[in-house]
């Protein structure tokens, strides 16, 4: 493959996620090549999407986030893996990388036949991180676990600030609260956890508050107030001020592409390098993967940069192999799909949201139902909501977000099953699924939706999203006494379900009618009613009362 008796030389750069994942691969596919990986920190390999849950001790051994070493790489892989190892420079056509020994500040050029980079992305750091300052932290990798760990040893600290309600602010957030800490979370959007819509992330919000953690919502930092070497406080733009002896920033992260881009190699319009199927940028000998890459979209088509671990981990895998073999399967597409712990609840999402569909110019329809993860006769059932975008032409499935407490992971994982194969919410209503009681239901919960995108794209009857506007509307609350007081419906006529047989004839059929409960369960059968008895215009109120709450609270 080199084109002479040297064995084929693969260098990697970047250890941990994409490029051990390559090492390995490359080595497994190509048991002559000579691979050298270059990390530029002090371990390849390690678990950094664990590093929240040793901060909170919720994984007790920090030597378990070490997920394979140098000397494992060397014994079983035969990789050459030189830690504390950053290269700085690529001469394409040279083919060397120089690299510098961080621990001697020795610089040495290294020649590759094939480079894969895997440099992953970096945190963003605000303009109001004061320099200097010893107790504000990101937590990225090994050395920000070890310096957090050491503070707050040192200085136990009683109060704690986490800037960013993303992924990894919401797990140092539960981790830190379960150390027994104040937390406060500060969040510039209308609400945490982006890749969900509003409505969706309300019930996260809730939890959090629950849990007795501030949150603050539209909340940009204006500055840190220190004292000496530590920031005491964080004033906000609208003047109010947070207390902090500790603080870490989840802001969000860019990709660290300064070594691709110096050597010239394409960079896509989301910042990300270019590649191909099998993550060759434009330079055939180079590959690149992970974080700091953009990859085809599974709904938008266009690339898109989307740092998850999943991804880098598939990207790895190919780049290792074709750099190794010269050919490889296809990387195929992202679709973003995620899921996180906080506290009781589980939020997860796949392909695109109601504001990237809008964004993106998307025609598209919304269902939400709530539904229990397993049978519900079984013991310990948990209600989930769910949520999917879909195409109104095709029925097409653009998107999907679900919250719960349990089974949360399956029902994602199908839906992005189903979003992979381009499928539509008349597949997802097909799937046969798995089904005992302790497991789930008859009419598992995502053909459950399915059925409820179903009936809307045939109007039987169509829905009205939670939080439409009612002006202009019969409209008819089919929720018991009880469920109105507690949560009324200004306007609305009430007939409870069970009396609308007899009570319709109470109510206009010339007038354009939506109905609505606490979930658009017993509104579907009350709109279904009315239909049928020559009602113009029947719509059902989407996720009923308690998603209209949600998407109406923010
Ligand atoms: P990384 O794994 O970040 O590796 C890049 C490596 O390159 C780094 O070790 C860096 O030191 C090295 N490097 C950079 N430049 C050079 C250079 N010039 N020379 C030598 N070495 C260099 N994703 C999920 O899907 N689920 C999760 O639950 C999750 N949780 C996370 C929690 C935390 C706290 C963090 C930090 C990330 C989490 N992620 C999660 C994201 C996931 O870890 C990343 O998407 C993934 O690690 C990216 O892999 P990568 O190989 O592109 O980059």
């Amino acid at each position: 493959m080199s084109g002479s008796s040297q064995p084929l030389r693969i260098v990697i750069v970047g250890g941990v996620a994409g490029g051990a994942t390559a090492a390995a691969r490359a080595r497994r596919a190509n048991a002559q090549a000579e691979i050298i990986l270059l990390e530029k920190g002090p371990a390849v390999s390690f678990a950094n999407c664990g590093l929240p849950y040793h901060l909170g001790g919720e994984i007790t051994e920090r030597k378990k986030l070490l997920v394979a070493t140098p000397e494992l790489f060397d014994k079983r892989f035969q990789v050459d893996v030189r830690t504390t190892s950053e290269v700085i420079a690529i001469d394409r056509a040279a083919r060397t990388v120089t690299v510098v020994n961080l621990q001697t500040q020795a610089t040495y050029q290294l020649h590759y036949d094939r480079l894969i980079l895997a440099t992953g992305s970096e945190p963003l750091r605000p303009d109001f991180w004061t320099s200097g300052v010893r107790n504000v932290f990101q937590l990225w990798n090994l050395n920000d676990l070890d310096a957090v760990l050491a503070m707050m040893r040192e200085r136990q600290p009683q109060t704690a600030a986490v800037i960013g309600a993303g992924f990894i602010g919401l797990e140092v957030v539960e981790q830190l609260h379960r150390l027994g800490i104040d937390v406060s979370l500060i969040e510039r959007n209308p609400h945490v956890l982006k890749p969900l819509d509003a409505d969706m992330a309300a019930p996260i919000a809730e939890e959090i508050k629950k849990q007795g953690v501030q949150l603050y919502l539209n909340a940009g930092v204006e500055k840190m107030i220190t004292a000496g070497d530590r920031a005491v406080a964080l004033q906000l733009q609208d003047g109010r001020r947070v207390e902090s002896d500790i603080v870490i920033v989840g802001i969000g992260v860019r990709p660290r592409v300064e070594l691709a881009h110096a050597a010239g190699l394409a960079i896509g319009k989301q910042g990300g390098v270019t590649v191909n199927a099998w993550m060759q940028t434009s330079d055939p000998l180079i590959y690149a993967v992970g974080d700091m890459t953009e990859l085809p979209h599974g709904v938008l088509e266009s690339p898109q940069r989307i740092p998850l671990a999943g991804s880098a981990n598939r990207g790895g895998r190919i780049a290792g192999t074709h750099a190794a073999t010269g050919q490889a399967a296809n990387m195929g597409v992202v679709l973003g799909t995620s899921i996180v712990r906080v506290f009781n609840l589980v939020a997860a999402s796949t392909g695109i949201n109601e504001q990237t569909c809008q964004s993106a110019g998307f025609d598209y329809r919304t269902a939400i139902i709530q539904a229990a993860d397993h049978a519900t006769y079984y013991p310990n059932a948990h209600e989930m909501i769910l949520k999917i975008l879909y195409a109104p032409d095709s029925g097409r499935l653009l998107g999907a977000q679900i919250v719960g407490e349990s089974g949360v992971d399956k029902r994602i994982d199908i839906l992005a099953t189903t979003l992979h194969f381009r499928g539509t919410i008349h597949d997802l209503a097909q799937l046969d699924l798995a089904y005992a009681p302790p497991f789930g239901a008859a009419k598992d919960p995502v053909n459950m939706i399915a059925f409820v995108a179903q009936n809307d794209l045939a109007e039987h009857p169509t829905l009205l999203p939670a939080a439409a506007a009612l002006a202009g509307w019969q409209v008819v609350d089919v929720r018991t006494a009880a469920e109105t007081q507690a949560l009324p419906l200004a306007g609305a006529k009430h007939i409870p379900i069970d009396e609308l047989s007899l009570r319709w004839q109470e109510l206009d059929p010339s007038q354009p009618t939506v109905v609505v409960c606490h979930s658009g369960k017993r509104a579907h059968i009350g709109a279904c009613w009315l239909s049928g008895h020559g009602f113009a215009k029947v719509r059902n109120l989407t996720g009923g009362m308690s998603m209209r709450r949600h998407a109406l609270s923010h």
